[in-house]
């Protein structure tokens, strides 16, 4: 892939296992938008920082002495308020001691769970387009990839492609949802169609639950773990970075039952054992905030998301209207786009913008050649501005 920078002499050391995976394109545009002066709605990452109450916390644990190493498994306020959330907002009850495992963001929460559960040659259902660390970790676990697509217009769960991926080398079933490019928030027929083939194939299943508090309009967020015969099948990682815009927190956790929460620490105890000590006590503090907080945050990034949809609307783009998540995705083929690769490489010198190109997601290239992805969760002159010099930019 063009935009995948890779070393020569770096690759010829690279492992064999990590061969291919270049640099991370949320990297590659951010620096392309700091290069190049031009807006960023390439990474995923708000403009605006969260609550200053949590940060105060925050504050307050490394002046008092909260600056050692926390517990592998993580604090035990975090643990409890985890587990509390996952009670209040879905009925699913977790054991803090047992039940739950606090991370390095979702990232180490993802690849600590390949690690623990994926043998060299397993099977990893996952759909595509996937988040990238998803094809990083499967590799790193030597695991094989067998993605089952996301097309537009709707994006939806193809549910003969999901049972036709599933072989007997299958070991488990990898999901997102609010799904990270596309917006997908997956209906309860699909999460029952999901179910209904783990439990049939008895197969794990992970699933990637971070934008769980970004679901739109009447879109309802249901975790996998709720449904019938899932709860011990599955293991469901979420993290702090979306929920309280602190992406470079990386506070995340794992909930699951004990045995598959201690294969994955097994795993994660030789990653990090432990990281963010002060923090920690913040986003345990920011879990137990009242449904006014969780109600505002959806509701201010839907009129974002609603306030760049018209605008890509307007400059002339097709537009898939995301239910869920940071991102809309569009089609650029209106405004004269063929690939994605190539005009993301050429938006800040036409437009001044950084957008992210679909394909870098998918093993079926060509389904995402003519899509692009834009985060929204930007403030609302950035995201003006960017319409503003969309609109100048692609006028023919
Ligand atoms: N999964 C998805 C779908 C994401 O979009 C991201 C990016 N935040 C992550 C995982 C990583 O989360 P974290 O920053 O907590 O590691
Ligand atoms: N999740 C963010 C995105 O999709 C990026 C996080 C990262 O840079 N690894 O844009």
């Amino acid at each position: 892939m063009a935009v995948r920078r890779v070393h020569a002499m770096g690759d010829r050391q690279l492992s064999e296992r990590l061969q291919g995976l270049g640099t991370t394109i949320f990297a590659e545009m951010s620096a392309l938008a700091v290069r190049t002066g031009a807006v960023n709605l390439g990474q995923g990452f708000p403009d605006t920082d969260g609550p200053m109450e949590i940060r105060d916390v925050a504050i307050a644990a490394i002046r008092d002495g909260h600056n050692q190493y926390a517990p592998g498994i993580g604090v035990p306020e975090l643990r409890q308020a985890v587990s509390a959330h996952q009670q209040r907002f879905y009925d699913l009850s977790f054991d803090p001691d047992t039940e739950v495992l606090v991370t390095a963001g979702a990232t180490e929460a993802i690849t600590a769970t390949l690690l623990a559960l994926v043998d060299p040659g397993d099977e990893v259902v996952v759909l595509e387009p996937y988040y990238d660390s998803y094809v990083a970790a499967i590799a790193m676990a030597g695991g094989v990839r067998r993605p089952v697509t996301l097309r537009p217009p709707d994006f939806r769960l193809d549910l003969d492609a999901l049972r036709a991926a599933v072989t007997p080398r299958t070991k488990l079933l990898l999901v997102n949802s609010p799904h990270n490019p596309t917006g997908t928030v997956l209906t309860d027929d699909e999460l029952s169609a999901v179910a209904a083939v783990a439990i049939e194939h008895d197969l794990l299943v992970v699933t990637d639950e971070v934008y769980e508090h970004l679901a739109f309009d009447e879109t309802v967020h249901r975790p996998l773990a709720t449904y019938d015969g899932m709860r011990d099948r599955t293991i469901t990682i979420s993290s702090a970075g979306k929920t309280f815009s602190l992406t470079g927190w990386k506070v995340g956790w794992v909930c699951a039952s004990p045995d598959l929460v201690g294969a994955v620490n097994t795993a994660k105890q030789f990653m990090t054992f432990t990281s963010g000590a002060p923090l920690q006590p913040a986003i345990a503090y920011g879990l137990g905030l009242g449904d006014d907080y969780f109600t505002a945050l959806r509701a201010k990034l839907q009129a974002k998301r609603d306030r760049l949809c018209d605008g890509l609307a307007s400059v002339g783009f097709e537009v898939f209207v995301p239910q869920g998540t940071y991102f809309v995705t569009t089609d650029i083929r209106p405004v004269g786009g063929t690939d994605g690769v190539e005009f993301c490489l050429s938006l800040p010198a036409r437009c001044g913008v950084v957008a992210v190109p679909h394909q870098v997601f998918y093993d079926d290239v060509e389904t995402g050649r003519p899509l692009v992805r834009w985060a929204f969760c930007k403030r609302d002159d950035v995201l003006d501005e960017a319409v503003d010099r969309l609109t100048r930019g692609l006028r023919p």
